[in-house]
């Protein structure tokens, strides 16, 4: 969805605000598992400063499914994020965030951006997940195996020296 800063940027260092229905960018959520179930909302309050450069707060609210890293279950959980962008001019020196001669930015854009950079390096379903045996597979939140137990069992040389140790 497109927006339209021209009316901020001729009354520079005053405030707008705008809200719309937000649809996640297909394309860019390709590269992680977690997907939004519904459209977010999203609020935007921005002003331009004298320089053309816009100051953008940005509130989401949307409703995600998100899989575990550990466990690769699958939990719900409603993501609410405020973020502070900058969107410049488009330009050579431009590093970020931009709008075109028209005033038009990508704002859909924009905002799946600010969502994927919000994510955890690790989304856990909880802090305490115990995660997947890493030999037979087992969602060791649900189950135990005996996988642990053989390895400083009696088929394990090893697991008869622990033993003795202990
Ligand atoms: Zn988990
Ligand atoms: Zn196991």
């Amino acid at each position: 969805m497109k927006i339209d800063f021209t009316r901020g940027l001729n009354a520079p260092n005053q405030e707008f605000d705008f809200a719309f229905e937000w649809e996640h960018d297909k394309t860019m959520f390709e590269s992680v598992p977690h997907r939004p179930l519904a459209p977010g909302e999203v609020r935007v309050n921005y002003k331009s400063d004298d320089e053309g450069i816009i100051s953008a707060k940005i509130e989401v609210r949307v409703p995600f499914k998100f899989v575990c890293d550990k466990c690769a279950d699958e939990f719900e959980k409603n993501l609410y994020l405020v973020s502070e962008e900058k969107i410049e001019p488009d330009g050579d020196e431009a590093e970020g965030f931009t709008y075109d001669s028209n005033g038009e930015t990508d704002i859909s854009f924009v905002v799946s951006q600010v969502v994927l950079s919000s994510f955890p390096q690790s989304v856990t379903c909880s802090p305490n997940c115990k995660g997947l045996c890493p030999v037979c597979g087992e969602n060791l939140n649900y189950d135990t195996c005996d996988c642990e137990k053989n390895k400083t069992g009696k088929n394990n040389p090893f697991g008869e020296l622990l033993g003795k140790i202990q």
